[in-house]
């Protein structure tokens, strides 16, 4: 394949790339989204090894099969094995496979360091150091990402002392080195800078709050995106460049969406947790809740005219998507106006409510999102929270030492009764005590929520 082939495939690639986000902004076109972004990379790879072959020295070909032989069998593998539940924590771990690529080609571009001078080899140094420290954020930050959703360690927020301090004097150091690198090419500055980022990536990760997890997903998909557009840099290969950009300032901007969607400074949670005052006491006893049973629930919904359903994670975990479905039209045949309040973060994935009920072909009309429902709520007459947590948590309201405080949450406590679908009192995803579970209006039905929501069928 000739040069000017493979830089028009590259064109066409990128192209193909644009029209894949422009696609998957819509319901309507996502479809579309993806196939122009399944293509474009396909293209994108044949004209990527095509040129690799042709130009490389050595056994260029069979290393490529081989590598991607073996990636592609791991990530086939893991792909169709992995829950919907799982796909933050998968992308999480991916993130950091960029995030070590970009290292890796760092330190190779600086190892085979071509014959530069002047401007030229300080313009190298400055792509080599950046694409490194970049890269090595990413990685260590997406694992510790990886690990808190996974449930591996727990999503609470790491509270050093003087964490600012550190975080800021880690810039600053690395900055100094960059300037060193540049002076002397030589190894102490980038081996140096390599450790402080990995730490960085590790504590800026660490000491963010489980409720800001959904903006770190997105944020280190747009770290990713930039390591990826450094190593483009440095290997000269436009395709990357702009692909990385591409990734980098959709994920930058998403985080944007979603920070303003629950009320965070953007600039407080890059800086991991910066200007958030957070109080991780072990919280007040607020009594003792409630408990309903099944055939109660059932009575209760009888006798309502409006009932809203606000799902959550646990919807996810039990798959009671279905039985819920099989209840809302069974409630709607009996004349019983029956919605959706959907919070921006419920489940762990953006949209991730929208897909399971889209799924169990609950109609669109009646799925509403949390500024659509929420003035509606004091005149529900019953609310289902299903295996939701954090996303109707009083205390982002009223408690302004909470983790999750001024987050917008579904104020489900303003309706006349609340029925609360889980299995035990734990806490939700962000670590903290729900005083909703303990209000007058509200009971608990214990269990999984896939079986309740039958029994409930049942009775009804
Ligand atoms: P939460 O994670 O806060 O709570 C889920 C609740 O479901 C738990 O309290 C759990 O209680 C219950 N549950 C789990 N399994 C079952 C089951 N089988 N049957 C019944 N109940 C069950 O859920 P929310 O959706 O309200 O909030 C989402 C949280 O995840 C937020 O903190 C958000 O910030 C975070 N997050 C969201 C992401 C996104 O993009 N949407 C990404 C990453 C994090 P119990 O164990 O007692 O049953």
């Amino acid at each position: 394949m000739s040069e000017a082939l493979v830089q028009a495939s590259y064109i066409i690639a990128a192209l193909l790339f644009i029209f894949s986000l422009a696609g998957l902004s819509r319901h309507e076109t996502s479809r579309a989204g993806n196939t122009f972004g399944v293509v474009g990379m396909a293209l994108a790879l044949v004209a990527t090894i095509a040129y690799a072959v042709r130009f490389s020295h050595g056994p260029g070909f069979a290393l490529i099969v081989a590598a991607m032989l073996v990636g592609g069998s791991i990530g086939v593998n893991r792909a169709i094995k992995v829950e919907m539940t799982g796909m933050p924590q998968l992308v999480a771990m991916l993130h950091s496979f960029v995030g070590l690529a970009a290292v890796l080609v760092g330190y190779n571009a600086w190892l085979e360091s071509p014959a530069l001078t002047g401007a030229d080899a300080r313009i190298h140094s400055v792509e080599v150091f950046l694409g490194v420290f970049i890269g090595a954020v990413t990685l260590t930050g997406s694992i510790i990402a990886y690990l808190k959703l996974s449930g591996r360690i727990p999503s609470k927020p790491l509270m050093l002392p003087g964490r600012h301090w550190m975080n800021l004097a880690a810039l600053v150091v690395s900055a100094g080195l960059l300037g060193w690198f540049v002076a002397s090419d030589g190894a102490a500055p980038i081996v140096l800078m390599t450790v402080i980022a990995l730490v960085f990536g590790w504590h800026l990760v660490a000491s963010i709050g489980g409720g800001d997890m959904p903006v770190v997903v997105s944020m280190l998909n747009s770290y990713s995106g930039w390591a990826a557009a450094a190593a483009g840099f440095t290997l000269g290969n436009d395709l990357l460049i702009v692909t990385g950009a591409l990734v980098g300032s959709s994920g930058a901007y998403l985080s944007y969406v979603m920070c303003t969607a629950m009320n965070r400074s953007f600039v407080s949670v890059i800086a991991g947790g910066f200007g958030q005052e957070i109080s991780l006491s072990a919280g007040e006893d607020y009594g003792d809740p409630r408990e309903t049973n099944a055939a109660d629930v059932a009575d209760l919904l009888r006798e309502a005219s409006s009932v809203v359903i606000t799902p959550g994670y646990g919807m996810a975990v039990a798959q009671a998507q279905y039985p819920v479905a099989d209840l809302t039209s069974r409630l709607r045949e009996r004349g019983i106006t029956v919605r959706f309040g959907i919070h921006p973060v419920a489940g762990r994935l953006p949209g991730h409510m929208n897909v399971l009920l889209a799924e169990a072909k609950v109609p669109y009309d009646i799925v509403l999102e949390m500024d659509e429902i929420n003035d509606d709520l004091p005149t529900t007459d019953v609310v289902l929270v299903i295996g939701a947590n954090d996303t109707v948590n009083p205390s982002a309201e009223d408690d302004p030492g909470s983790p999750i405080a001024g987050m917008p949450v579904l104020e489900v406590w303003k309706a006349k009764d609340v029925i609360v679908f889980k299995r035990s009192m734990a806490a939700g995803y962000a670590g903290v005590q729900n005083p909703l579970f303990f209000k007058d209006n509200t009971q608990m039905l214990f269990g999984d929520a896939k079986d309740r929501v039958l029994d409930i069928v049942k009775a009804l």
